[in-house]
């Protein structure tokens, strides 16, 4: 279902009347995780000041310390919902559970995040295949380009093809940075799906200076948009403080992708 072959014009994702895929790259912006009310109000002005159409905030953490700040849950969807709304931003989140699914109906989650740790998370994957919402389906931490592709034929299988592949950057020996962004996979997946491609560059680099030159490389090489971390203040962040933007920065940035992505 997620190949070419299949519409080889390519698909253009909608949420709530915003294409993803279509001529206009779409830049996801929003903290890591959703800490406080006022956080979240602060962040969803400049997301919106900034020119970003949809808002990205975690309620449910993947944390690689069970002793790390694992996130809000229930209560951060709260939160999200009363920010975005004052824009009318779409929210992006993240879905670490099934048992959750029915709550992010719930709550009018936008768009599904599934995770890197959970690409292939079959059970997971089937679950929100079958309801009505679009999913973003990040590349696992070492995922290859064809089981990424079969990890969004298990969501498609079950009627949901509403789907959008986010490059996240995989594992390298190198340690200058979080993870290598995969330029490469842009092409190749724009090549074997017809879905559209995101690129967070935020968890391939893993430090703030580094986002714009990753961001600006992915519109370079084909990415219908962005998933960017942005926070309030940066350096308070509770959970990826080292690779937030600024308010400023993230304006900044956007300020530059229009000509690259008329460019090609
Ligand atoms: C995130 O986007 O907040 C996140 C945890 O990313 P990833 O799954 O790519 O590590
Ligand atoms: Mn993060």
């Amino acid at each position: 279902i997620v190949s070419r072959d299949s519409h080889p014009a390519g698909s253009v994702v909608k949420v709530r009347g915003i294409g993803i895929g279509g001529p206009q790259i779409q830049v996801i912006a929003g903290p890591c995780s959703v800490e406080t009310q006022e956080q979240m109000d602060i962040a969803a002005d400049a997301v919106a000041a900034a020119g970003c159409r949809l808002m990205r905030g975690g309620a449910f953490k993947p944390r690689t310390s069970p002793y790390a700040f694992q996130g809000l849950g229930v209560t951060g969807l709260e939160y999200f919902q009363a920010a975005a709304r004052r824009h009318k931003l779409p929210i992006v989140t993240e879905l670490m559970d099934i048992r959750m699914l029915d709550t992010f109906m719930e709550y009018d989650v936008d768009v599904i995040q599934i995770g890197a740790r959970n690409m292939q998370n079959f059970d997971l994957l089937k679950e929100v295949g079958r309801v009505n919402k679009p999913v973003i389906l990040k590349r696992g931490l070492s995922g290859t380009i064809s089981e990424w592709l079969m990890a969004a034929e298990y969501i498609a299988a079950g009627g949901n093809h509403n789907i959008i592949f986010c490059e996240r950057g995989i594992r390298t020996f190198e340690t200058a940075y979080r993870n290598v962004l995969d330029v490469t996979a842009i092409p190749v997946l724009k090549r074997e799906t017809h879905l559209p491609v995101i690129v967070d560059p935020s968890h391939a680099g893993g430090k703030a200076w580094m986002v714009p030159a990753l961001a600006q490389a992915a519109i370079a090489a084909g990415a219908d948009g962005l998933l960017v971390e942005m926070h309030p203040n940066p350096c308070d962040a509770w959970c990826d403080a080292d690779q937030a933007l600024s308010p400023e920065e993230l304006k900044k940035l956007m300020g530059t992708l229009g000509a690259i992505a008329t460019a090609i």
